[in-house]
C-alpha cells in the first residue's frame, strides 16, 4: 500500500534528506586517492550523528555499516573495506539517515581523479537519466513513465539497465511501496499521486544489464565486470509536480574545491 505524505511530513522528510545531502558533501571533501571506503564510512557515521540523526543503513536487514560503497564493477550494496581508492576508480556512495522517524536515502557516484572518458560519460548519462526520471514524477503520470524515461535514454547510449534492483517509496521505512524500476512502459503501473515520496535511483552499467551477488551476501557486481554508476534522489510530488527533497549542491561545492576528485 502506498503511504501518501502530508505537507508537514514532506517537510520533515526534506530535513532527513538534507542530512544525507550534507553527509555526501562531507564524504566528497574526503574522496581522494589513498582514502579507504571504511574511512569514509566512519566520517559519514560521525557526521550523521553530529546532526542529531541516526545512520539509516546500519543494522537495516543486518547491513554492517553506514554507507554502501560500491567501487568500479560493483553496482550497489558494497560493504566498506580498507582497500585504498586509486586514481581512475569510481565509487558509488549510498547513504541513509533517519531523522524524526523518517528516512533519507541518497547516492552519488564519484570519480577518483582522472577516469577513462567512457566511464566519465557513463556517470554523466546516469546522472542525467536520474533527472529525466524525476521530470516524470507528476500527477497524471504512472510509475512506468519514470522507468521508461530512464531506460529509453540510457539504452540509447548502449548501456545496461539493472532489472533486479529498483527505486522505492520512502517514509517511516526505508523501503515502502511502490517499487520504482529503472525500466518500464509509458502509461503503465501505479498512478503517481500528490504526496507520494519516492527514492529514484538509476543503476546503469557500461555493458550488460546482468548482475551477480558476491559471496559476502551483499555486494552486487556486473556480470561482465564492467563499471556501473548509481545516483539517487528523494522526490515528493507537491502541487502535482516533482519536488526534489535531497540536493547534490553540497557535493558539487566540495568537488569544486577538491580537484583530486573529479579532475
Ligand atoms: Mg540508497
Ligand atoms: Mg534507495
Amino acid at each position: 500500500m502506498i503511504k501518501l505524505k502530508s505537507r508537514e511530513e514532506i517537510e520533515i522528510m526534506r530535513e532527513a534528506a538534507q542530512v544525507v545531502s550534507r553527509t555526501l558533501g562531507v564524504v566528497a571533501e574526503h574522496i581522494t586517492p589513498g582514502v579507504t571506503p571504511l574511512q569514509l564510512d566512519k566520517i559519514a557515521e560521525e557526521y550523521i550523528r553530529d546532526q542529531g540523526a541516526e545512520p539509516g543503513f546500519l543494522g537495516l536487514y543486518d547491513f554492517p555499516n553506514t554507507l554502501c560503497t560500491s567501487v568500479n564493477e560493483q553496482v550497489v550494496h558494497g560493504i566498506p573495506n580498507d582497500k585504498p581508492l586509486e586514481e581512475g576508480d569510481i565509487i558509488s556512495v549510498d547513504c541513509g539517515a533517519v531523522l524524526n522517524g523518517y528516512y533519507g536515502d541518497h547516492a552519488y557516484t564519484f570519480a577518483i581523479g582522472e577516469i577513462k572518458p567512457e566511464v566519465r560519460k557513463l556517470l554523466d548519462i546516469t546522472l542525467e537519466s536520474l533527472y529525466l526520471g524525476i521530470e516524470q514524477c507528476k500527477v497524471g503520470n504512472r510509475i512506468g513513465d519514470i522507468g521508461y524515461a530512464i531506460q529509453h535514454f540510457t539504452e540509447s547510449h548502449g548501456y545496461g539497465v539493472v532489472r533486479e534492483l529498483v527505486g522505492h517509496g520512502l517514509g517511516k521505512k526505508m523501503h515502502e511501496d511502490p517499487q520504482v524500476p529503472n525500466y518500464g512502459k509509458r502509461g503503465r503501473g501505479k498512478k503517481l499521486q500528490e504526496g507520494i515520496v519516492l527514492a529514484i535511483e538509476p543503476m546503469i552499467n557500461l555493458g550488460t544489464h546482468r548482475i551477480m551477488q558476491l559471496n559476502d551476501g551483499w555486494t552486487i557486481v556486473t556480470a561482465d565486470r564492467k563499471p556501473s554508476a548509481h545516483f539517487e534522489h528523494d522526490v515528493a510530488i507537491v502541487d502535482g509536480k516533482p519536488d526534489i527533497l535531497s540536493t547534490f549542491d553540497y557535493v558539487d561545492k566540495a568537488l569544486a574545491k577538491n580537484p583530486a576528485i573529479n579532475g
